[in-house]
């Protein structure tokens, strides 16, 4: 009998059984409660985007198999987008993939490109889909911790030197960082290139937040540094950008023997999707810079606006340089356990967050934290913060 001789989820995948998301999303509607563990936002993007799509699905552009690689228009516009804000130019016949979203792009990369038994350095926390395609792909994963230092997590250089191996294949970098919305400097990217460069590593970054940094920081593309562009898998996707995560359109850019590379292995996932949404997309990646300021404008204003209730509510709070979740430390309010406090977060007042737990191999270094994400309604932004108040008065 099969299901009692071994278990039905193979060893590759057993340790990643069910999601938090699940858990939380289904205890927000049992309670009620305003849902700020997922990340996306409650309303969507540009109108003529999405008349766009419209306009494609009517006029039946997309509605069967789009080619392969994605539509020209697309692989043209992106191609252009990452010329125009990076100077970073492609060929958008050979240098250039549409995927299924980011996720596609992040399963189809390390499946293409690690053999059993790589390592893959990956900055921990990470977001949930890496350890998983690594572990599916048969590679081993090294978590480089990023770590509390001055009010942000910050990447300590040396260790990361010190976790690069014989056996090490490929970094696996994502810039705005998910979930502490670190923003890695030009002088920690440098170090990372050079180091690339030194061990002859091949680089996959994940910049599905390109366009969400903010006050200071600067998003710079790993792939502009000297010798980077032949080694580095850029990649992007349309959802957080444009506000349409339902679309699940995204893209690497790369050079042609690596784009090859994971178009071999994307072939074989999904073929192709999302006909219609790839020439939406293909316009909003044209929009003039006002959309992408206005959108960063907007979204910092939801930062300040959830960071100030949260500071208000007694949480330490991590204002982040990009994205659009805020990490936050417990400890303040006398609690130290993130999964237990967001269990009883619901119930308490009537908000759900994530525990940044379970973005880590190491769950006890992430275990003070918590995870809010910002990509909501002002409306629903104040009466989050006005029902975390009620941390501050139940505490002390
Ligand atoms: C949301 C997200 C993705 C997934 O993007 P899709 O285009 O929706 O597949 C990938 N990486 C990070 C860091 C994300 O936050």
């Amino acid at each position: 009998m099969t299901s009692t001789a071994r278990p039905l989820l193979n060893r590759r995948l057993a340790e990643f059984g069910t999601t938090i998301f699940a858990e939380m999303s289904a205890l927000a509607l049992s309670t009620g409660s305003i849902n700020l563990g997922q990340g996306f936002p409650d309303t969507d993007g540009p109108e003529e985007v999405r008349e766009a799509a419209v306009r494609a699905l009517r006029d039946g552009r997309g509605n069967q198999y789009p080619p392969g690689p994605g539509i020209p228009e697309l692989r043209t516009a992106i191609a252009a987008h990452q010329e125009r804000r990076y100077g970073l130019s492609y060929d958008p016949d050979t240098e250039v993939l549409v995927t299924a979203g980011a996720t596609e792009a992040i399963a189809a990369a390390l499946l293409a490109l690690v053999e059993p038994g790589d390592e893959v350095v990956a900055l921990e926390p990470y977001y949930d889909s890496y350890a998983a395609c690594i572990a599916m792909a048969g590679g081993t994963r090294v978590p480089v911790t990023l770590r509390p230092h001055e009010g942000s997590f910050r990447l300590d250089l040396d260790e990361l030197r010190a976790a690069v191996t014989d056996r090490t294949r490929l970094l696996l970098i994502n810039t705005p960082h998910n979930p502490t919305g670190t923003v890695l400097t030009r002088e920690e990217l440098t170090v990372i290139a050079e180091l690339a460069v030194e061990r002859d590593l091949l680089v996959v970054t994940d910049e599905v937040y390109e366009h969400l940094v903010f006050d200071e920081a600067e998003h710079v593309p790993l792939a502009t540094f000297p010798g980077m562009r032949e080694r580095t898998v850029t990649i992007g996707s349309a959802g957080k950008t444009f506000s349409f995560t339902g679309w699940k359109v995204g893209w690497i850019s790369s050079a042609p023997g690596l784009v090859a590379a994971v178009r071999s292995a994307k072939q074989f996932l999904t073929y192709v999707a999302s006909g219609p949404f790839q020439y939406a997309v293909a316009e909003a990646l044209r929009l003039p810079d006002s959309y992408f300021a206005d959108f960063r404008a907007d979204m910092l204003a939801k930062r300040d606006l959830l960071a100030g209730g949260l500071e208000r509510a007694g949480f330490k709070v991590f204002r982040p340089a990009g994205t659009y979740f805020i990490t936050t430390d417990i400890r303040p309010l006398g609690e130290s356990d993130g999964f237990t406090f967001c269990r009883a977060l619901p119930e308490r007042c009537g908000v759900v967050a994530i525990p940044n737990a379970v973005f880590y191999d190491h769950r006890e270094q992430g275990a003070p934290f918590v995870r809010f994400a910002f990509c909501k309604r002002d409306d629903v932004l104040h009466e989050a913060a006005g029902r975390l108040r009620r941390l501050a008065s139940a505490g002390s």
